[in-house]
């Protein structure tokens, strides 16, 4: 007759699976640094290296007044920027809502819009604070962020690859947006004209660079994650067709899906498996979803459920509320590792207002010991990535900033320092010159000054 195991028994068993020795570290960022080179080498790979047709580095004293639209996930967000030159901006901004039919809609009627939202910034918020100072038949330059897989063969043009984060407006995907949008702000008689097209990652990396120039790449991580570095024209040979050598440009390197379908060097538990499997593109973005917040909770989530059916966990009790995909929330990790206290109250709370059960203290505790497993894990995932760009552009000696950007780096407590533990475990003591920091607002103050280098070199 066994003895009955503690949750801390219970707990050793998640420990293994989830922890990441700094020798495996070591294997993934080998495997994601050819990765990053075979996605620059050829076209149409896993990992794409999206070419962004942003030449080099900002100088920092781009200058001007700009428009920006963002249109993200949840939120269209319109603003005005000046660019004041070393280092300094000023912003105005609106939020306008999108709803899920305008999602789902007609593309045409979505950039329609945006267009319409402009103008009514352009013609409230902005005469407010004075409003625009143009000459007779001036267009304002704008810089349009549009975060979604496009390919680009110039800066102010962009065939939507695929939709993603809940998007499907018809007709749009093989369409190029850019002048989709165009349309839409003649019809609507907008004064802008579009002068650069970018994804969030390309932003954020060129704001935060233009702030602190020691910024060298850029991650984001927020639904998704995704990140964006400078590259030597030379050594993207995929590029050689086009007939552009000599200088730096932009990479967006779409590395949430690193491992896709081949699935050969993460390591992924059988929770992230039935998570990729129930998800509405099996194998795709394998990379992502062992980091991001849209599945870090149901990660969770699903260790829970399994506890459930062991009748480790809430016997007697009705678990239906924990038992749908992804209620349980990325944000109530963060909640359950800040509890402070003794009691862990506030794990008391999310348990038994959103999901109608009673915890044990040792239930809590263990809670809480795993959301630390699969935070920790992300973030040192992250951190291989981080270090397959610093090694492969050489930055370990000198040390560089990473500019980071999204809920999950900004709101999960502890994410930034593990980031920072997992490069001295990759790296050893050299791994405390790379450093990540809050990005700069990439989709506003970035593609203002990405529309103002474009305008320069035209
Ligand atoms: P997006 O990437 O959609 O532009 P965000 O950067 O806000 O926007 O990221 C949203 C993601 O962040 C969601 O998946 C959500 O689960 C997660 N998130 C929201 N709040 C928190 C939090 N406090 N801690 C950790 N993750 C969070």
């Amino acid at each position: 007759h066994a003895t009955k195991k503690t949750m801390a028994d219970h707990l050793r068993k998640y420990e293994s699976a989830f922890t990441l020795t700094p020798q495996r570290m070591r294997m993934i960022v080998e495997a994601f640094k050819e990765t990053l080179e075979v996605g620059l080498d050829k076209p149409g790979q896993i990992v794409p290296m999206i070419p962004t047709f942003v030449f080099g580095w900002p100088t920092g004293e781009e200058k001007g007044e700009f428009l920006a639209v963002d249109l993200g996930g949840t939120n269209l967000r319109v603003c005005l920027v000046t660019v004041q030159g070393d280092g300094k901006f000023e912003i105005t901004q609106s939020k306008y809502r999108l709803t899920e039919e305008q999602k789902q809609d007609d593309g045409q009627k979505l950039f329609d819009f945006c267009a319409e939202c402009l103008k009514t910034f352009i013609d409230t918020s902005l005469a407010e604070h004075g409003g625009l100072h143009l000459a007779a038949g001036e267009k304002i330059p704008l810089g349009f962020t549009f975060s979604y897989p496009c390919s680009q063969d110039r800066i102010d043009h962009g065939v939507l690859i695929r939709w993603t984060k809940g998007f499907g407006a018809a007709n749009t995907e093989g369409h190029d947006v850019a002048a989709m949008f165009r349309q839409s702000l003649e019809k609507y008689d907008v004064p802008v004209a579009l002068e650069a097209l970018i994804n969030d990652t390309t932003g954020t990396l060129i704001a935060s660079h233009y702030v602190n120039p020691k910024t060298k790449i850029a991650v984001i991580f927020g639904t998704g994650c995704n990140a964006a570095y400078m590259e030597h024209i030379k050594d993207i040979p995929k590029l050689r067709a086009l007939g552009v050598d000599g200088g730096d440009m932009a990479i967006n390197c779409e590395w949430g899906a690193f491992d896709s379908f081949e699935h050969e060097h993460l390591p992924r538990t059988k929770y992230d498996i039935i998570v990729d499997q129930t998800s509405n593109k099996p194998g795709e973005q394998a990379f992502e979803k062992l980091i991001s917040g849209r599945y870090l909770g149901e990660i969770l989530r699903l260790v829970i459920c399994e506890l459930i059916d062991e009748g480790v966990l809430f016997l007697g009790q009705n678990t239906y509320k924990l038992e749908s995909p992804y209620v349980f929330e990325t944000a109530f990790l963060s909640l359950m590792e800040s509890d402070p206290t003794d009691e862990l109250l506030m794990i008391i709370g999310i348990f038994s207002h959103f999901f109608a059960v009673e915890t044990t203290l040792a239930e809590r505790q263990f809670f809480r010991a795993l959301a630390k497993l699969i935070g920790r894990r992300a973030a040192r995932l992250s951190a291989c990535g981080i270090a397959a760009i610093v090694s492969k552009m050489g930055y370990l000696e000198e040390g560089c900033l990473v500019g980071a950007d999204g809920s999950l780096y900004n709101k999960y407590p502890g994410f930034a320092d593990r980031v920072h533990e997992g490069l001295v475990d990759i790296f050893g003591d050299k791994g405390r010159n790379i450093i990540t920091h809050h990005a700069e607002d990439g989709s506003g103050v970035g593609s203002a000054i990405i529309a103002a280098m474009t305008k320069r070199r035209k």
